[in-house]
C-alpha cells in the first residue's frame, strides 16, 4: 500500500470528532495510506511514497451528492432550465418525462459518463445515482473511481397524462415487484465489487408511484442489508394533491404510518411539506416528524428554484433538527453550485440573513450526507475517515483574497478551483483534468444521443408537439 503526504497544508477543513463539526486547520501535513487518512497533524515523520506540496492549498473533504439521475439529466440541457407546466404549479416533471425519455443504452452510457465528468470536476467523490438500470452502468461507475452508491429505481406504476392538468397512473404491481428484486441483485452484485468502492441504495421512485406493499418489502431489504432507502417524496404540489386524495394524508404523515421513515430513510427533495406556502395544509407535523423519525433529506435547490420554487427553509429544517444533505439532480452537476442556492435561498425564504451559513451547507454537502448514507468514515478528514480528498488552489485570482477560503470556494471560484481530487486514496482528478473518463468524448456523444431523444418527442407527447413547441429555444432563430 502507498502512502501519500500532503505537506504543509495551507488550509484543511479538518473534521474535530468532539465538537462534532468542520474546523480549519493551518499548516499541517495531511496522510493517507491506501483509501485510509492517517494523520492530520503537523510534522509527518514517516515514510512517503508521494509527496504533494500543501503550500497555497485549501484541502476539503470529498463532496457526498446525495442525489442525482445522470442516465438522463445532461441530455436536457438546452430543454430543462425555463421548462414547467404553470397547469401542474410550474413543475414541469410529468410533462417532461412522458415527452423526452432516454431511447438506449449508448444515450444512458454518454449522459452518465459526461455527468461523472462534471461531479469530479467539483469535487464530489460520493455520488448516490438513481437510475433505472441499465446495461454497462456498475463496469461504468467502477471505471471512474468515485465512490458509487448504484440506486436502480423501481415503481408500482407510471405517470401517465393526457392533458396538462391531471396527474394519472398506469399502474403494473407486477413490474414493480420484478424491478425490487433486480434491483437488490443488482446492489448486491456493487457491494461485492472488489474495488470495494461501490455500494447501493434501495430506491422506490416515488411515494406516489409504489403501492404501500412494495414500499414496506423495500424498507424491509434495506434494513436487512444494512443499506440506505431513498425515495422522492413532496417534490410537487400535483404530488401532494393526490396523495390527500387517495389518504388524507400529506405524503410525509403517510409514509410515516407505513414505518418507512427513519435513519437511513433518505427522502428525496421533501420541500413542498404541510407548512409550505404552496401547499399550506393544516397540520404543521411534516418537519417534526422528519426530525423525530431521524430521516435525511437530499435537497437539491436548482431544480426547482428554476421553477420557482424554494425549500422553506434550510436554515428552519436545520433547526428543526433535519440531517439536510445536497444533491444536484440535474444538470450542471456540481455540488457547489447548490452549496451556493442553498444557502442564499435559505435567507430569501426566511428573510433573515442568519438562517443558513456556508458552514452549514459545506456540513450537508459533506457530514450530512455521509450520516445519511450510514457512513461515518466519510465527508470528514480525520485519521481513519476515508481519504477522499479535493485539493483547492488558492492562487487562482476567483479565490483570492483567501481570508476565509471556504467562502471564497462556495460563493466564487467553486469548481473552477479544483485542482486534484483522490477517491480512497487514488488520483482521479489532476490539474483539472478527470483522469478516468472522457469528457470531451461523451460531450459529443451526448450531443447526437439528445438528437435521438429529441427526433422521438412527438410521438411520446400526449398532444404530438415536437420538442421546439414543448421547450422553444430562449431566441429565435432568423435567417
Ligand atoms: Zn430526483
Amino acid at each position: 500500500m502507498s502512502t501519500t503526504c500532503i505537506r504543509h497544508a495551507d488550509w484543511v477543513v479538518a473534521w474535530d470528532a468532539v465538537g462534532r463539526r468542520h474546523v480549519y486547520r493551518r499548516d499541517v501535513d495531511v496522510a493517507f495510506t491506501g483509501d485510509t487518512i492517517t494523520l492530520v497533524d503537523p510534522g509527518y515523520a514517516g515514510p512517503a511514497d508521494h509527496v504533494v506540496d500543501g503550500r497555497r492549498l485549501l484541502v476539503l473533504p470529498g463532496l457526498v451528492d446525495l442525489h442525482a439521475h445522470p442516465h438522463h439529466e445532461p441530455a436536457y440541457r438546452g430543454v430543462r432550465e425555463e421548462h414547467g407546466v404553470p397547469n401542474m404549479h410550474m413543475t414541469g416533471l410529468y410533462e417532461r418525462s412522458q415527452a423526452f425519455v432516454a431511447p438506449d443504452d449508448d444515450f444512458r452510457r454518454a449522459s452518465t459518463e459526461f455527468a461523472l465528468c462534471e461531479l469530479l470536476g467539483s469535487g464530489v467523490t460520493s455520488l448516490v445515482d438513481i437510475s433505472p438500470a441499465w446495461e454497462g452502468w456498475l463496469p461504468l461507475m467502477a471505471a471512474s473511481g468515485l465512490r458509487a452508491f448504484l440506486a436502480p429505481g423501481y415503481a408500482s406504476a407510471r405517470w401517465r397524462l393526457d392533458n396538462d392538468v391531471e396527474l394519472k397512473y398506469a399502474w403494473d404491481e407486477a413490474r414493480g415487484r420484478e424491478g425490487l428484486a433486480a434491483a437488490l441483485a443488482l446492489v448486491d452484485e456493487a457491494r461485492r465489487h472488489p474495488s470495494g468502492r461501490l455500494s447501493g441504495v434501495v430506491s422506490p421512485m416515488q411515494i406516489d408511484t409504489c403501492t404501500p406493499e412494495l414500499l414496506e418489502e423495500s424498507a424491509a431489504a434495506a434494513r436487512a442489508r444494512g443499506l440506505p432507502l431513498t425515495v422522492h417524496i413532496s417534490q410537487s404540489v400535483s404530488e401532494v394533491r393526490e396523495m390527500l386524495r387517495r389518504h388524507r394524508r400529506t405524503p410525509i404523515q403517510w409514509a410515516e404510518s407505513l414505518g418507512i421513515l427513519g435513519r437511513g430513510t433518505i427522502l428525496g427533495h421533501a420541500m413542498l411539506i404541510d407548512t409550505h406556502s404552496w401547499v399550506r395544509w393544516w397540520t404543521r407535523r411534516d418537519l417534526a416528524i422528519m426530525a423525530e423519525t431521524g430521516v435525511a433529506v437530499a435537497h437539491c435547490p436548482t431544480p426547482f428554484a428554476r421553477y420557482g420554487q424554494i425549500l422553506e427553509s434550510f436554515g428552519d429544517y436545520l433547526r428543526a433538527g433535519v440531517v439536510m444533505g445536497l444533491g444536484t439532480d440535474t444538470t450542471p452537476h456540481n455540488l457547489v453550485e447548490e452549496m451556493r442556492k442553498a444557502a442564499v435561498l435559505s435567507r430569501v425564504a426566511s428573510r433573515d440573513v442568519r438562517s443558513a451559513t456556508a458552514a452549514d451547507v459545506f456540513h450537508a454537502a459533506t457530514v450530512g450526507g455521509a450520516s445519511a448514507l450510514l457512513r461515518d468514515d466519510l465527508g470528514r478528514i480525520a485519521p481513519g475517515a476515508k481519504a477522499d480528498l479535493v485539493l483547492v488552489d488558492l492562487t487562482l485570482p476567483a479565490m483570492q483574497p483567501a481570508r476565509d477560503p471556504l467562502r471564497s470556494f462556495v460563493y466564487h471560484a467553486a469548481d473552477r478551483a479544483v485542482r486534484d481530487v483522490y477517491v480512497g486514496g487514488r488520483p482521479v482528478v489532476a490539474g483539472g483534468r478527470v483522469l478516468t473518463l472522457d469528457h470531451a468524448g461523451a460531450a459529443e456523444r451526448l450531443a447526437r444521443a439528445q438528437e435521438r431523444m429529441l427526433a422521438a418527442v412527438p410521438a411520446r407527447d400526449y398532444r404530438g408537439r415536437s420538442a421546439e413547441e414543448i421547450a422553444p429555444l430562449s431566441l429565435p432563430v432568423v435567417r
